[in-house]
C-alpha cells in the first residue's frame, strides 16, 4: 500500500482525529498512484496514523477512512459502513408520516464525499471525494441490496466535484429512471420534489427538524417566509394553521413547485402570496412601506463559499437579520438560520446579536436550531456542524 509521510509541525490534527489532510501538511509520498486508492498516513516518525483515500487534486489531499489500521479498506468494509448509517436511521425509516430522509452524510457516518438521500421509493447521491467515487461500483451494489429502492439517481453535479478533478455528472445509476418529479411526505405534509434538477438532491432535507419546530409557533400568525425554496417552512407554517405566508424566492422554479406543494396539501391559495425577487430589496420595500409580520424565516444559501468571502457574508447575514428585526411585530419570531460552513456558531450568534442591537428592538433568544439528526456531527470535524439556527423573540 502507498503512503504519506507527514510534516513534523502537521500531525496534530491528525492525532485529535480530524479526518482531513491538507496537501501542505506531507511530507512526503511514497508508491501512490490511482486517484481514490487507499494510503497509509504516517507520523513523521513513521507511525501508521490513519488509513486514508487519496486525492490526486484537492487540497485536501486524503480523507481518512479510519484511525485503526488492522482494518482493510475493502468492500466488505465499505458495506459495513453503508449498513451502520443506515441502521442509525431505522427510527426514521420505520416512520408512517416520513418517506425522505439523508442516509449518508459523508465524514460524518464514515464515508468521506458520500451523500445518499432517499426520497420514497428512490434515492440520490453525490459523489463528492475520489475515495467515494473509487468505491462507486460496490456503494451503488450495497444500497441497492440493503434498501432495495427503485432506482439509484446521481446528482453529483456540484462544483466541489471540480476540485477534486472529477467532471459534474448525474445520471442514473441503478433500476429506474425516476420520474420528473418525486412526492413526498415530511411529518405528514406532502412535498413535490424534482431530484434531476432541484437543488442540492432535491429538497433540503436537513431542515426537517426545524420545519416541525417552526410549527408549533405559528398558529393565525403571519408569516414571512424568506428564500424560501419551494417552500418547505411556508407548507409547514400554512398547516400549523398560519393566517397567511409570504414566501420570497428569486427561482421561479422553485416558486412553481411551491404552488404545486400548496394543492398537495390541499391549502386554499389565498393565504399563501410567492413573490419573486431578490430578499435583500424587498426586506428593504417592506420596511419602507411599514409593512410587518408575527414571524419571519431567513434561510438564505451559503452566503459563504469560501474564507475569502467572509467578510462579505457577515455583512449578508446583518444585513437581512437587522432588516428582518425592524419588520416584526412587538412578540414577533425571528427565525435565522446560517449554512455557510465558515460561520462558526458563536460567529452567527454574534451577528445575529449586532443586528438585533442595531435595529433598537430587544430581543430573546428563546431556542437554538441545529440540522437535522440524520444529518450528525462530528465532534472532532466542526465542519460537519454546518447549519445554525436561531429562534429570536423580539419585545
Ligand atoms: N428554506 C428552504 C431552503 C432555502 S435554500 C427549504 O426549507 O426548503 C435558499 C433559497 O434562496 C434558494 O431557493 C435560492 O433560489 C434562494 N435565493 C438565493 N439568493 C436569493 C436572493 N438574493 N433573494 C431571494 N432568494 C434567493
Amino acid at each position: 500500500m502507498g503512503y504519506m509521510i507527514l510534516k513534523k509541525t502537521r500531525e496534530r490534527s491528525l492525532v485529535r482525529r480530524h479526518p482531513w489532510i491538507f496537501s501542505g501538511a506531507v511530507e512526503k509520498k511514497v508508491g501512490i498512484e490511482q486517484n481514490g486508492q487507499t494510503v497509509e498516513i504516517r507520523s513523521f516518525g513513521g507511525e501508521i496514523m490513519a488509513l486514508a483515500a487519496w486525492s490526486e487534486f484537492s487540497q485536501i489531499c486524503a480523507r481518512v477512512w479510519t484511525f485503526d489500521d488492522n482494518l482493510k479498506i475493502d468492500p466488505d468494509f465499505i458495506k459495513s459502513r453503508l449498513i451502520s448509517s443506515i441502521e442509525k436511521r431505522k427510527v426514521i425509516l420505520n416512520e408512517t408520516d416520513t418517506n425522505a430522509c439523508r442516509l449518508v452524510n459523508a465524514e460524518s457516518d464514515g464515508i468521506p464525499g458520500l451523500i445518499v438521500d432517499k426520497y420514497d421509493e428512490f434515492l440520490v447521491c453525490q459523489f463528492l471525494s475520489a475515495g467515494a467515487e473509487f468505491w462507486k461500483k460496490t456503494i451503488v451494489q450495497v444500497l441497492s441490496e440493503e434498501i432495495k429502492p427503485h432506482g439509484i439517481y446521481e446528482r453529483s453535479d456540484t462544483e466541489v466535484r471540480t476540485k477534486e478533478g472529477f467532471e459534474k455528472i448525474s445520471g442514473n445509476l441503478y433500476g429506474d429512471l425516476p420520474p420528473e418529479i418525486i412526492q413526498i411526505k415530511e411529518h405528514g405534509i406532502n412535498y413535490a420534489v424534482n431530484i434531476k434538477a432541484g437543488h442540492k438532491t432535491g429538497f433540503y432535507l436537513d431542515q426537517s427538524e426545524s420545519r416541525l419546530i417552526l410549527q408549533e409557533y405559528c398558529r393565525q400568525k403571519e408569516i414571512l417566509n424568506c428564500f424560501s425554496y419551494t417552500g418547505g417552512f411556508g407548507i409547514a407554517a400554512l398547516v400549523a394553521g398560519a393566517t397567511r405566508v409570504t414566501n420570497i424566492d428569486s427561482s421561479s422554479e422553485s416558486l412553481n413547485l411551491l404552488e404545486q406543494n400548496l394543492s398537495l396539501n390541499g391549502i386554499d391559495k389565498s393565504k399563501s402570496l410567492q413573490v419573486e425577487g431578490d430578499v435583500f430589496k424587498i426586506l428593504r420595500t417592506y420596511r419602507d412601506s411599514c409593512k410587518n409580520f408575527d414571524v419571519i424565516i431567513l434561510d438564505p444559501p451559503k452566503f459563504a463559499e469560501s474564507k475569502s468571502q467572509l467578510m462579505g457574508a457577515l455583512r449578508g447575514y446583518k444585513d437581512i437579520n437587522l432588516l428582518a428585526f425592524k419588520l416584526l411585530n412587538p412578540g414577533g419570531l425571528l427565525f435565522t438560520f446560517s449554512c455557510s460552513g465558515h460561520i462558526v456558531p458563536e460567529l452567527f450568534f454574534k451577528i445575529v446579536s449586532e443586528a438585533a442591537t442595531d435595529s433598537d428592538r430587544e430581543v430573546q433568544l428563546i431556542r437554538t436550531l441545529s440540522q437535522s439528526a440524520d444529518h450528525p456531527v462530528i465532534l472532532n470535524f466542526p465542519e460537519s456542524h454546518y447549519l445554525k439556527g436561531l429562534i429570536c423573540k423580539v419585545r
